[in-house]
C-alpha cells in the first residue's frame, strides 16, 4: 500500500493487487517487480485482511481533502468475480468521510456491460484503462492481446456508465515513434478521457523486453528521449484539458533496480520541466520578447519545474532567445498556464 498524492485534485489510497486477475504476458510486464509481491493469489481472508489494513492506513494518514480507494496494480476486472466482490465490498465499507468513491485500472478487454454494473453497485467511480497505444502494430510488438478497437470500445462503455474515465498510455514500446505516441494521446482524448497517465517504458529484468535488450532487438529509451517523448503526449492532453494523473511509475527500489530503459526516480519531474519549456517557448515565440529581459508569470509551486533541473530551462531559453528571463510566481493561475506582462 501507498498513500500518494496526485499531481492535482484530491488523494488516492492505493491498495496494489499485484498481477492478479490478469491472463496475459505484454512483453514489458513484471508485475512483480513493481509491486514488490509475488504472482501468487494469496487466500482471500488473509487478501481482506491486507487491502483492510492498507485502507485503514491510509485513511489514518488523511487529515482533509477527498480521497479515493485506489485498486493498481494488475486487472482488477479480470480478478475471478466473487473474488472481486468481496474486494469491492471491503472497499467500498469505507465510502463516506473524505473516501468518495473507488478507482480500478484493467485492461480494456475486461470491460463489458456485466462488469460495469458490478462496479457501479458497489460505489466505483473512476476506471482507468491500460490502453498503452491505439496503433494496432505497437499492440501487436508489446503482445498486448486486444487491440485498438477494442480499447476504444471499452472506453464508449465506461463512459456510457458514467465512470469518470482514465487512459493510460505508455512511451517507447517497441515499433512505437514520437508521432504514433502523439496519436495515442489524441485518441485517448478523442474517446472522452476525463484524466490519463503516461508511462515511459522502463526495463525490468527477466521480462521478453529485457530479452530484446540483450540480443539488440529493442534499444531503450534515454531518459532524455523518455522525458521528450513523454512531454509531448502530455502536451496533448493538456491542450484539451485531461487531467495528467502521473507521468512514469512510482519511485521504489524495485524501480530503482531496473536495469534499462525510463528508470529515473524522478522521471515524472523532468517530463513536467520540459512540458513547461515547451509552453514558455510557445509563448516567447509569439511575443518578440525585448532586449531588457522579460517576466514570465508562472503558477505558484512550479518555479522549480519551470526553472528545469539544474536551470536547464532558463538556460535554454536565455540561449535561444538572447535575453533575460525571470520568473514569477502568482496566485491565481493554473497548472500548466504561464503568460507574461503585457
Ligand atoms: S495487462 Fe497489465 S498486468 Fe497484464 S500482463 Fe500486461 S501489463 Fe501485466
Amino acid at each position: 500500500m501507498c498513500f500518494s498524492a496526485k499531481m492535482k485534485r484530491h488523494s488516492n489510497i492505493a491498495v496494489f493487487i499485484p498481477h492478479l486477475g490478469c491472463h496475459n504476458s505484454c512483453i514489458f510486464c513484471s508485475q512483480t517487480r513493481i509491486t514488490g509481491v509475488l504472482r501468487t493469489e494469496p487466500d482471500i481472508n488473509d487478501e481482506l485482511f491486507r487491502v483492510n489494513d492498507a485502507i485503514e492506513r491510509g485513511l489514518s494518514t488523511l487529515k482533509s481533502g477527498e480521497a479515493e480507494i485506489a485498486f493498481f496494480g494488475g486487472s482488477f476486472t479480470g480478478i475471478g468475480e466473487d473474488r472481486m466482490i468481496r474486494l469491492l465490498e471491503c472497499a467500498s465499507s469505507h465510502i463516506g468521510g473524505f473516501v468518495k468513491g473507488i478507482r480500478c485500472s484493467t485492461r480494456p478487454d475486461y470491460v463489458n456491460q456485466h462488469i460495469c454494473d458490478i462496479l457501479k453497485s458497489h460505489g466505483v467511480t473512476a476506471v482507468e484503462l491500460g490502453i498503452q497505444s491505439t496503433d494496432n502494430r505497437v499492440l501487436e510488438a508489446a503482445r498486448r492481446g486486444h487491440d485498438a478497437d477494442t480499447a476504444k470500445r471499452a472506453c464508449a462503455i465506461i463512459k456510457k456508465n458514467g465512470f469518470e474515465l482514465g487512459g493510460q498510455m505508455m512511451v517507447g514500446l517497441p515499433l512505437s515513434t514520437s508521432d504514433s505516441e502523439i496519436k495515442t494521446a489524441e485518441d485517448i482524448v478523442s474517446c472522452g478521457a476525463d484524466t490519463c497517465r503516461i508511462y515511459p517504458l522502463v526495463v525490468f529484468e527477466n521480462t521478453p523486453l529485457y530479452d530484446m535488450v540483450k540480443s539488440g532487438e529493442y534499444i531503450p529509451l534515454t531518459t532524455e528521449e523518455a522525458v521528450t517523448r513523454a512531454a509531448a503526449c502530455a502536451r496533448v492532453f493538456i491542450k484539451h484539458k485531461v487531467e495528467i494523473l502521473r507521468i512514469g511509475l512510482h519511485s521504489s527500489e524495485n524501480l530503482a533496480c531496473a536495469p534499462y530503459g525510463a528508470n529515473h526516480p524522478a522521471i515524472g519531474e523532468l517530463a513536467e520541466g520540459e512540458i513547461y519549456f515547451g509552453l514558455i517557448k510557445e509563448l516567447l515565440d509569439g511575443v518578440n520578447p525585448e532586449k531588457n529581459g522579460i517576466t514570465v508569470r508562472i503558477p505558484k509551486g512550479e518555479l522549480s519545474k519551470c526553472i528545469g533541473q539544474k536551470g536547464i530551462n532558463r538556460s535554454r531559453l536565455e540561449q535561444l532567445y538572447k535575453i533575460k528571463i525571470r520568473f514569477s510566481e502568482e496566485d491565481g493561475i493554473e497548472k500548466y498556464n504561464v503568460n507574461i506582462y503585457v
